[in-house]
């Protein structure tokens, strides 16, 4: 069999971390059975969708890598199809013409909900045999609706919440064109999975309710049932459901917000699914590992803590050049005006073991390009008479060296000896004044990169 899935996500909003996870688990298992994804935009709800969000649907999924096969599907352009196939079921006499107006639904549903009844259709103009239907109104446009079958059960074997059995008699005759005659969301998914060849629905399981309905049309339809994973809702970390509140916002968000796609990616992959006690792992091992056995059928838990630690997994293990093309338009927004290319390679290779975020990264080596404002606060804590003739007399010795790494680092420790102070006392002055901030990694490392020039520069604009 050739796997075919799809990720069909409606352009009415952000694409959020939930859309993108459903996403990828549907590439994942195509790509492991070296089948088809497919994107399939689902913006049938005109006056919701936008084509600002297409254009987030569309950079999201090219942030993170997940490439689709074959060109992007719009159900707008696919209307045609949908009428010839809703015609097709009223031919056949699966579907029928419903003028019951709205004043009478609401009639019909306050009468239900008084009675403590589950509001439902109740199939005035369904036709059956020896049923007389009621005389056409002339003022009333029709919507068209399904003819469910009335008695029997639907059940699938979800690959993600086991059995699930709903019987008919619970579903309504479904509405699948509006009076205006356009196709509803459950039919167009229908059509578009049986056109498509999908065989695997892997979707949100806040459509389960959607999917015996589905079943019912596809079979109507003559069409081959596929196999449904619903994946289970992903939580905040307060236990709420996720929403803008927490952060978590479109998936762009997490771009803007200094992560790296594999990271995210990575992340996602382990929120509700596992593969034994790995964290970390590539696009490629996820393709291989993953299955359907081992996704949670409970909801999964927003973990802000361990994305940043995966981030800063794929931070330090990222090379350095790519780095720099992350972090160059970081620092430019910073206001820098001249960004030397050397000066930034090594000052990434000296911070890339502790940052796990691309923004505080290029706020961290913010110093290296511009001028530091030194805050009162340290100045007091590190400054007084004896650190500044500490910081002259090292850095008149500093310029005769040979401009090394190595040998500046070298000679900071011979300085501390001879000085018989401890190292603090003059790396924690260096690093306020050099770098503005107390918290650096090896200060002799930063002089080092910096160059002297612009090492003493600094020391006396701050000692004058
Ligand atoms: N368009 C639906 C949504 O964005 C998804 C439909 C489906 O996957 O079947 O929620």
């Amino acid at each position: 069999m050739n796997i075919v899935t799809r990720f069909a996500p409606s352009p009415t909003g952000s694409l959020h971390i939930g859309g993108i996870r459903t996403a990828l688990f549907s590439w994942a298992y195509a790509k492991k059975n070296k089948g088809k994804f497919i994107l399939r935009i689902e913006d049938t709800d005109l006056e919701r969708s936008t084509p600002e969000a297409v254009e987030i649907i569309k950079n999201g999924m090219k942030w993170l890598k997940l490439d689709h096969d074959g060109d992007i599907i719009f159900q707008t352009q696919r209307f045609d199809r949908y009428k010839e196939l809703i015609q097709a079921l009223l031919d056949q006499g699966d579907a029928y013409y419903c003028y019951t107006s709205k004043a009478e639904l609401d009639q019909l549903r306050e009468l239900q909900v008084n009675q403590g009844v589950k509001p439902k259709y109740d199939g005035r103009w369904r036709p059956e045999e020896n049923k007389k239907l009621p005389g056409i109104p002339n003022n009333v446009q029709p919507v068209i609706r399904f003819k469910t079958p009335s008695n029997g059960e639907i059940h699938w074997k979800d690959l993600v919440k086991g059995e699930v059995v709903i019987k008919n008699e619970e579903l309504d005759d479904l509405i699948i064109a509006r009076s205006d005659g356009t196709p509803t969301y459950n039919f167009c998914v229908v059509v578009d999975d049986s056109d498509m060849k999908v065989t695997h629905v892997i979707r949100g399981d806040d459509h389960i309710n959607n999917t015996p309905r589905q079943i019912n049309l596809l079979k109507a339809l003559n069409a081959p049932i596929p196999q449904y994973a619903h994946l289970s809702m992903i939580l905040a970390s307060d236990g709420q459901k996720l929403s803008k509140r927490h952060g978590a916002a479109s998936v762009m968000q997490y771009r803007d917000d200094g992560y790296l796609p594999e990271a995210v990616i990575n992340y996602l992959a382990r929120l509700g699914w596992s593969h034994g006690d790995n964290e970390i792992f590539s696009q490629e091992q996820l393709i291989e590992w993953f299955d359907f056995d081992h996704v949670s059928s409970s909801a999964a838990q927003f973990d802000q803590e361990k994305l940043e630690w995966i981030n800063s997994y794929y931070i330090k293990n990222k090379p350095v050049d790519e780095l720099a093309d992350l972090i160059k338009p970081r620092l430019l927004d910073m206001g820098v005006e001249r960004l030397d290319t050397d000066i930034l390679n090594n000052a990434i290779k000296l911070y890339q073991d502790r940052e796990k975020n691309l923004n505080v990264f290029a706020g961290d080596i913010l110093f290296f390009f511009q001028g530091i404002d030194l805050s009162a606060e340290l100045k007091n804590k590190y400054l007084d008479e004896k650190s500044k003739n500490l910081i002259k007399a090292f850095v008149g010795e500093v310029e005769k060296l040979n401009w090394t790494n190595d040998e500046i680092n070298k000679y900071m420790k011979e300085f501390v000896k001879e000085k018989e102070i401890k190292f603090p006392e003059i790396a924690m002055p260096l690093r306020a004044i050099i770098a503005g901030t107390d918290n650096t990694p090896s200060i002799g490392s930063i002089i080092f990169i910096l160059g002297i020039d612009d090492v003493k520069k600094r020391i006396s604009c701050i000692l004058k």
